[in-house]
């Protein structure tokens, strides 16, 4: 176990420095019990890609990405096992080495399952729920520093999943799995933003995922995202003959495309089919993703009000776009987690990677969040927001369970944080 006191600990991006004193990296679930057991405030942290606070606490922070994966695939109930620190893109090399797949990725590869899986991470595609949804069973290390075992048998499951770290450490996650798939990705240029209000969910429907990339300006979008599950699990199998040129009036780009602010290469290949594991997240396990001096935020609003949401943001293009890396919207089905920004409906999701100016960013914040209030967006529990506790507690419906849960699971507060503290999740 190593733990050493840290002068400056910032996010993925540089644009959060923690307060926390200590950071443990633990090698060993024992590390992890050792570390609880030493009393005092402790959070777990993953691999840090979140845009906030969330993860501090201004004590002590362990992280378990340093514990082996030892991934276990369990055939007859479909599901693997594994570390829960092991970035989504090693487990899923691995699965798909054995024949495997995961049923969706979020748009990196290198993030970790628990800390994504505990804010409620997406992908994207109607028929595809937040990444959490998967999660069948967590091993944790609980305020006694004991460890316990969840699944989804146990009472207050539902509240355990995107459980925001304010529980336990989780130490290993179970995980839905099927067999493997391929899947080819398009992408399509000039798409009409007339077409795509009045489309919109035809559009997201149209194949196993889709996302919308666009700067808010002009008269269409910067490019549709297409990816396409085939039938067989060989090259040969998916033919390319029956790629449409065309997808909604917008045409094929055959690429290489570079419509995320980021190198071509670092993107996954477009064109042709391959393995679900090298097409679904947008950025290549094996290269360093974009340029990280970026701040981001996600609403998500009921899909419903979808065409209604992205034309309040359209009016707002004249002070977004200069400020803007990319915008993505995606859909996620609706789930049933008690913190999930998909609970109870299915969503709309809009993404901005904005540049990291953070007072300028800030002021065209409030003015996208006042657009969207009128569609009572969720943030993105690990992107930056002004959401309040009272925002929180109206659009959560099942918030005051969540925190009874929690204080259940631990009455002393030993992991909450600030942020928890803030907006009333503790
Ligand atoms: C380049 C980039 C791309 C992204 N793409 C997407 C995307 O496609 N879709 C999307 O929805 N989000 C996306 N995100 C956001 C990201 O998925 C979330 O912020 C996620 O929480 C980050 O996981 P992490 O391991 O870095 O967790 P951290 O940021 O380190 O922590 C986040 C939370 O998880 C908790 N946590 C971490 N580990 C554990 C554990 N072992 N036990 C209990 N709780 C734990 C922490 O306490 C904290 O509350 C992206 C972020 C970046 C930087």
């Amino acid at each position: 176990m190593l733990s050493h006191v840290t002068p400056e600990l910032r996010n993925w991006s540089g644009t959060y420095q923690f307060t926390a004193r200590e950071v443990i990296a633990a090698r060993t679930i024992g590390d992890v019990r050792r570390a609880v057991a030493a009393g005092g405030r402790v959070r777990a942290i993953g691999t840090r890609h979140s845009f906030n606070d969330l993860a501090d606490n201004g004590a002590t922070l362990v992280s378990v990405t340093g514990i082996a994966p030892d991934p276990v695939i369990d055939a007859a109930a479909h599901t693997v096992t594994v570390g829960a620190g092991t970035s989504y893109g090693t487990l899923a090399a691995w699965l798909q080495d054995r024949g495997w797949a995961l049923g969706n990725l979020g748009s990196l590869p290198h993030i970790s399952i628990a800390g994504a899986t505990a804010t409620g991470t997406h992908g994207s595609g109607s028929g595809n729920r937040v990444l959490s949804a998967a999660v069948a069973g967590m091993e944790y290390v609980a305020a006694d520093g004991e460890l316990r075992h969840a699944d989804r048998s146990t009472p207050g499951f539902d509240g355990m999943v995107v459980g925001l770290g304010a529980f336990g450490i989780v130490v290993r996650v179970t995980l839905d799995i099927e067999r493997s798939y391929l899947v080819r990705q398009d992408a399509y240029i000039g798409l009409a933003w007339d077409r795509a209000l009045a489309d919109l969910g035809a559009i997201m429907d149209a194949a196993y995922s889709v996302s919308l990339f666009t700067d808010w300006s002009g008269e269409s979008l910067r490019a549709a995202w297409v990816k396409r599950r085939m039938e067989g699990t060989s090259a040969d199998a998916a033919s390319d003959s029956e790629t449409p040129e065309e997808f909604f009036g917008a045409r094929r780009d055959p690429g290489p495309v570079r419509f995320i602010d980021a190198p071509a290469d670092n993107l996954t290949v477009v064109g042709v089919a391959g393995p679900w594991s090298e097409r679904l997240p947008h950025f290549r396990l094996d290269s360093t993703p974009s340029n990280g001096d970026e701040i981001q935020s996600e609403y998500f609003v009921d899909r419903r009000h979808g065409p209604a949401a992205l034309a309040a943001i359209r009016r707002l293009s004249a002070g977004i776009t200069p400020l803007l890396m990319v915008s993505e919207i995606r859909s996620i089905a609706r789930d049933e987690l008690w913190l999930s920004g998909s609970y109870g409906r299915e969503t709309l999701a809009i993404h901005i990677t904005r540049r990291n100016r953070p007072g300028e960013v800030v002021a065209v914040l409030w003015d996208v969040e006042k657009a969207l209030e009128p569609f009572a967006y969720r943030p993105h529990w690990g992107k930056v927001s002004h959401v309040t506790a009272g925002q929180v507690a109206e659009r959560y419906p099942r918030l005051g369970d969540a925190r009874a849960l929690f204080e259940r699971l631990d009455p002393d507060g030993r992991f909450s944080g600030d942020r928890l503290e803030r907006l009333g999740v503790r």
